[in-house]
């Protein structure tokens, strides 16, 4: 994912800001021009950029910030909070609520990945025990029915359609309304994805939203659409209204930084992202976690969620225990290292842990990450306890980092490497100290 790219570029224009003897305008304008180059080659639209830049010059006034002022920590803040705003339109979207019926249309260019979000979407309400369905109202693409079909069969969600009716506005008030009488929690209504023109298929999109009266409409778009994504997102706008946007291919190598664009387009938020062609990779948007991760800050809340959902009910005391006591040991960075490699795809869980930025674990080359998460275990293998367990990394001094290379057939600058990281790990995981951790009811509220 190149957003993760651009998260690496925009870090280091702020460390190499925080590095600078003196923070002047000189200074924040270099910061700037970097974080702008990062951004329009993410895609993200020029506008968007050039208004970015002038917000934050506006909050960041050399002239009137007194000498006391923290200018890093401010222009910081000022970075983080212009990319949220810039993904956050201001007005949640439409939320749906279990045991009441809503209904969903979703739209999209054809291959931006609808049909498979629509599903992605039923499924993901579905495991959290309502009671969903789906409607094929596309009825200009031969196979549409099918897909459908075949994706709503396998996920064993009730689905309505038909082979031989041509009038998607029919077949969506028709399926609407059976699922009504069925007191479905939610009534996912996919619409066609394209026409001989396009001004029939937004001329439909039109008559399927007016007869079906959506209380949400979702627009789909594959982040792979790179500058065009304003444009597309506002045609859609124009024609329906857009409350909220799913973006889908962030797994691939997409640039991503179109979501951006799309949601300044639609002023709807972004609400899920699919991350993969199957059902369950896709996830919630949030967006203070979203930059989060993104400038290498990490995502507790998406952290504690994966804890909960992969961490064995038994263990997960003692890991939320050791975490918000913020004391941090190398031999609970070495339990650290054994239970996210429990949690599946390593690369996801690293990029929710404060720290784990994209030195140790580089966003797109986590098997890269992962190899050195285990060299380091290694290492912590020919440790002695009272190393293992200090929590003052100066006893850590040459002749320990010797016998520990040798033990572990590495060299030394690999494990002043490891040390280098542990260091910069306890210090961030240490202000974790009184961590709030989240219950499994504030996590079913995600
Ligand atoms: P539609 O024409 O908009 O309904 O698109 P489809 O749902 O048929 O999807 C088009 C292709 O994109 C299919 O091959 C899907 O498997 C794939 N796809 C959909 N979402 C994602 C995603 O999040 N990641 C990846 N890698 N592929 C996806």
């Amino acid at each position: 994912m190149v957003l993760a790219q651009l998260g690496g570029t925009i870090t280091r224009a702020i460390r190499q800001m925080s590095k600078a003897t003196i923070v002047d305008e000189k200074v924040l304008n270099q910061c700037l021009n970097d974080i702008n180059r990062a951004l329009l080659n993410a895609d993200v639209q020029f506008q968007l950029v050039r208004n970015m830049q002038n917000n934050i010059k506006r909050i960041v006034n050399f002239d009137d910030l007194a000498a006391g002022h923290n200018k890093r920590r401010i222009i910081q803040q000022a970075i983080f909070n212009e990319l949220c705003n810039m993904l956050d339109p201001g007005k949640p979207s439409f939320t749906p609520k279990k045991g009441r019926t809503s209904v969903i249309m979703f739209v999209g260019l054809q291959g931006s990945g609808k049909t498979t979000t629509c599903t992605k979407y039923a499924y993901y309400h579905q495991k959290k025990g309502w009671k969903p369905s789906l409607v094929c109202a596309d009825t200009f693409r031969a196979g549409a029915f099918d897909q459908l079909k075949q994706n709503a069969t396998k996920a064993k969600i009730p689905f309505y359609g038909s082979y031989t009716e041509s009038d998607p506005v029919k077949i969506a008030v028709e399926g609407v309304e059976t699922f009504k009488k069925e007191n479905c929690d939610l009534i996912i209504v996919d619409t066609s994805g394209r026409h001989k023109q396009e001004a029939t298929l937004f001329e439909e999109m039109r008559q399927v939203s007016e007869a079906t009266k959506p209380d949400l409409i979702v627009f789909v778009m594959d982040s792979s659409i790179g500058q065009a994504a304003f444009d597309q997102a506002l045609a859609f706008k124009q024609s329906v209204p857009v409350g909220a946007v799913i973006v889908t291919k962030m797994d691939g190598h997409a640039k991503g930084g179109g979501a951006l664009s799309a949601v300044a387009a639609t002023k709807s938020p972004v609400i899920f992202i699919g991350t993969g062609e199957h059902m369950d990779e896709f996830e919630v948007f949030d967006v203070k976690p979203f930059v989060s991760r993104l400038l290498g800050m990490g995502d507790l809340s998406g952290l504690m969620y994966k804890i909960h959902e992969v961490v064995p009910k038994d263990q997960q005391p003692e890991l939320l225990q050791k975490l918000s006591e913020g004391n941090i040991t190398l031999r609970i960075m070495y339990e650290h290292f054994q239970s996210i490699q429990k949690m599946g795809p390593i690369g996801k869980v690293c990029s929710m842990l404060p720290g784990f930025s994209s030195e140790l674990m580089p966003k797109g080359r986590e098997e890269e990450g992962q190899a050195k998460i285990k060299r380091y275990m290694t290492m912590m293998d020919s440790m002695t306890n009272e190393e293992l367990d200090s929590a003052n990394p100066k006893i850590m001094n040459e002749s320990r980092s010797m016998r520990i290379a040798r033990g572990s057939g590495c060299n030394v600058t690999e494990v002043m490497e490891m040390l280098e990281d542990y260091k910069g790990l306890a210090k961030i995981w240490s202000k974790m100290k009184g961590l709030k951790i989240p219950t499994r009811c504030d996590m079913n509220m995600r």
